[in-house]
């Protein structure tokens, strides 16, 4: 199979193109391996298993995977086709086509990344406003809400029709990356692909308590000690307002790690605050920080300078200075003139 990388194109000629090599894969019945970003969320998950399913009808011999250990939260472990996923250990070491999705850069793709080099073609699918273009072949949408809307298009440009195992996939991806359609990022076509997605009878309410509205009783109690010991401090670039936890503290309260991932969207409704940030405290001793704006604050750019990425009002990155350390560094980022 030979795949020659498309010449600086738009979004819409990339799309045809990356749909091409895709298809063209298919055909040729070629070897296909796809995966998300380290600790996939819904649009991670939901991209890749999407894509695969459909490149799997086209005929391609499909491999769905994510960087790490493949343990999903309970959120997400439902998702059809996730009993499928093989672990990162037993990918070819050059299949002829690699696809990388909601990846911001290689580093999200941990142990998997060497496949970018190693694929005859890598195709870099992804919606981050941090994204600096890798692979071989890009669709790189920072408009797009979320990864899964530039799936539903190579689906549609593959010919493949969206049922509901598809459209499940897609609408976690969508549902989780608008805020359930409540993000700047929502537009006239993410409700038009939302309405096609629901006429395949997908059942979104459940879709949706399963992804946001279900958690331990534990939870109740982590929450209210995070939540309790929040710190604003308005005076912090536009407002900042912080907390922290730990896989430690979560497991006090009888949860898994996961479960901290939730909590800045409580936190971030601090109206002091346009920037509100949680400390998720790893095993190894590094914290994972998570940033959202209200919308005065760049936090991409932020996140970057901090060796991380991610989109404008929601962004991350991995610390290895202590608690005080983090957020004095993340201070005089704010504070930057
Ligand atoms: P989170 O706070 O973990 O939900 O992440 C918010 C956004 O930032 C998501 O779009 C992530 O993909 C992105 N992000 C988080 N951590 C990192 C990182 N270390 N490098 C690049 N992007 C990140
Ligand atoms: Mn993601
Ligand atoms: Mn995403």
């Amino acid at each position: 199979m030979s795949v020659r990388p498309t010449p600086a194109p738009g979004a819409a000629a990339a799309t045809r193109t990356v749909a091409g090599v895709l298809a063209e894969a298919a055909e040729a019945r070629a070897t296909v391996v796809l995966s998300g970003h380290v600790n996939p969320d819904a649009d991670a998950l939901g991209s890749t298993l999407a894509l695969a399913e459909g490149l799997r009808r086209r005929g391609a011999r499909v491999l769905a995977t994510f960087p790490g250990e493949l343990t999903l939260p309970a959120s997400l472990g439902w998702l059809p086709g996730a009993e499928g996923l093989v672990p990162s250990s037993a990918l070819p070491s050059a299949p002829e086509v690699f696809v990388s999705l909601d990846a911001a850069s290689p580093g999200r793709l941990g142990e998997v990344a060497p496949l970018l080099d190693a694929a005859v073609t890598s195709v870099v699918v992804d919606h981050h406003a941090s994204n600096p273009g890798f692979g071989t072949l890009q669709l790189i949408d920072p408009g797009a809400p979320a990864t899964v809307t530039l799936v539903a298009d190579l689906l549609d440009d593959l010919g493949v029709t969206l049922d509901q195992q598809l459209a499940t996939c897609l609408y976690a991806g969508l549902a989780a990356d608008t805020g359930s359609f409540r993000f700047g990022s929502t537009r006239p076509q993410t409700h038009e692909l939302a309405a096609r997605l629901l006429a395949t009878g997908i059942d979104h309410a459940e879709i949706s308590r399963r992804l946001f509205d279900t958690a331990p009783f534990g939870w109740l109690g982590l929450l209210s000690v995070v939540t309790g010991r929040a710190v604003l401090e308005p005076g912090t670039g536009a407002g900042l307002v912080w907390t922290w936890s730990s896989t430690a503290e979560a497991a006090e309260h009888g949860l898994p790690g996961e479960q901290l991932e939730a909590l800045v969207d409580v936190v971030r409704s601090a109206e002091e605050a346009d920037v509100a940030c949680v400390l998720k405290g790893q095993d190894d001793g590094s914290w994972s920080v998570s940033l959202r704006s209200r919308g005065g604050t760049d936090l991409a750019r932020i996140a970057i300078e901090l060796g991380g990425g991610g989109h404008t009002l929601a962004a991350g990155y991995t610390s290895t200075l202590d608690r005080e350390g983090t957020i004095a560094a993340l201070r005089e980022q704010l504070t930057r003139r």
